[in-house]
């Protein structure tokens, strides 16, 4: 099977290797797309109703898994808990038996000689958010406003996770309604309709649907679109600059335009109390922003808020290039059901952070540049000398595994897994910069990492990585790779 490159063909194997035996000759071409139909009811209701029709009805037993974890949320949370009324309808209008696993985020879907047309199901969305204390790991229901993220909401069917996937939302019948695989502003018709090419695309988009919702699309190299949803007094337009500004800074240190449009989804939330804001999530080509008021961009707005913005912008845009396309050991095939171990998230979240800071410096005036790149890589230092004794013993690799799972949890990892990335990564482009006259910097390497992933459609292996680096730029980094991956204190 490993040599069957098609996702088409993978599933035909599939097939024909799990679920049908000997007369399946007779039988019509498997399933090669699977239909998703998400519905929101109306205010009052805090669940939305998922259909999931694959393009032909498949043969009993099917499994359907709903996630326990995301790309770059390193993190375990079960979204299965939420899944409710578990259905799926034969090909006769029969209900078949859905039998959820005991431990694992599966149901086990008929056993008998059914074939599957749909599987259906409720998401509580109101329970996620009572339960999940970190706002930007939930989704959201209001009064005037729904925000979904995909992997909370969007299961698949095993074996079916490669299917090109078509996508119809459909919310109260004045609301505008938006899918981020499809970013533009939507009039108030209460339905959206997008395409993904899989089902890891599908789960890393969102839904964001109601009158709460303010929209404004800035054309741009990549165009952008602003869908923001806020519980106090927020300037649109000024927010709409700022997200402008960083992903034109971001765009142009990486210097393509992988995809066409990036979609902002930000709430400004007031607080629920023991629930934690602040943190944004990184998805394909859109992020979620999940803040608590007192962020939104007005007149009272602090005087570092713009910098500040700015630089939360461009770290979660930057993402879209590191780790979305070129990443280390780990972050991908993701698996859905469990966190991943990754060895590289210093890169991820490191050289993605310095990638993003470097973007936002640069289109500073010089002195200030300085000051505030100065000013960064002391805070860096500051987490690497505050931590505590055994995280300062941990090598780098050991670190990366332990965030794997905790990084925002404990963030002593995420923090500790960032700062000596991003130092790594500032000494590396100090080091170019000084060995080339100035010729030459870390943005080059990007460069060369993005073409070597590009080529390749693999996660590169560290010493593949040093040594982009070093041919890209000339100059050998690594001594700087060897000396960063050992313990802070040994
Ligand atoms: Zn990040």
């Amino acid at each position: 099977m490993r040599l069957m490159r098609s996702p088409k063909a993978l599933l035909v194997a599939l097939f024909w290797t799990v679920c049908v035996p000997a007369k399946v000759l007779a039988v019509p071409a498997p399933a090669i797309s699977v239909a998703y139909h998400l519905r929101y009811a109306g205010v009052g209701d805090s669940r939305v109703i998922v259909q999931i029709t694959p393009e032909n009805p498949l043969p009993a037993p099917v499994s359907l898994v709903i996630p326990r974890t995301y790309p770059g949320g390193y993190s375990f949370v079960p979204y299965d808990d939420f899944a409710e009324e578990v259905r799926a309808f034969s090909l006769d209008g029969k209900i078949i038996e859905c039998k959820k696993d005991a431990d694992g985020p599966r149901w086990a879907i008929g056993h008998g000689s059914e074939r599957i047309l749909r599987i259906e199901y409720r998401v509580n969305v109101g329970r996620m958010e009572d339960r999940i204390r970190s706002s930007v790991e939930s989704s959201k229901i209001r009064k005037n406003y729904v925000g979904l993220l995909g992997y909370s909401v969007f299961g698949y069917i095993d074996g079916l996770q490669a299917a090109p996937v078509s996508l119809r939302v459909e919310g109260p019948q004045d609301w505008p309604v938006l899918s981020t695989l499809n970013p533009r502003i939507v009039g108030p018709k209460g339905m959206a309709e997008a395409q993904a090419a899989n089902y890891d695309v599908l789960a890393d988009s969102q839904v964001v649907m109601g009158p709460g919702v303010q929209f404004r699309e800035l054309p741009g190299k990549i165009d952008l679109l602003m869908a923001v949803y806020s519980e106090g007094d927020e300037d649109v337009d000024a927010e709409g600059k700022l997200a402008r500004e960083a992903l034109d800074r971001v765009q142009e240190y990486f210097g393509d335009t992988p995809f066409k449009a990036y979609t902002v989804s930000l709430e400004l939330l007031q607080p629920h109390q023991g629930h934690d804001y602040d943190f944004s999530q990184e998805h394909d080509s859109s992020g979620t922003f999940s803040l608590s008021v007192e962020h939104a961009t007005n007149a009272r707005s602090p005087d570092n808020h713009n910098y500040s913005t700015l630089l939360n912008y461009a770290h979660h845009m930057a993402h879209s290039w590191v780790p979305k396309r070129v990443w280390g050991v780990g972050y991908r095939p993701f698996n859905w059901e469990l966190p991943l171990v990754i060895e590289t998230i210093w890169f991820n979240e490191g050289f993605g952070r310095y990638a993003g800071t470097q973007a936002i410096f640069d289109g500073l005036p010089a002195e200030e540049r300085k000051s505030r790149r100065n000013q960064m890589i002391a805070r860096m230092h500051r987490i690497l000398d505050e931590a505590p004794a055994f995280i300062q013993r941990m090598p780098l690799t050991l670190l990366s595994q332990e965030a794997s799972f905790l990084y925002a949890a404990d963030f002593r990892t995420g923090m500790n897994v960032f700062a000596r990335g991003f130092l790594m990564a500032a000494e590396m482009d100090d080091c170019i910069q000084a060995k080339t006259g100035g010729r030459k910097s870390l943005r080059d390497a990007f460069r060369a990492l993005l073409d070597w992933s590009a080529a390749n459609h693999r996660a590169f292996q560290v010493e593949e990585m040093t040594g982009i680096i070093s041919q890209s730029t000339d100059v050998d980094v690594h001594e700087i790779v060897e000396h960063w991956m050992k313990a802070p204190v040994g």
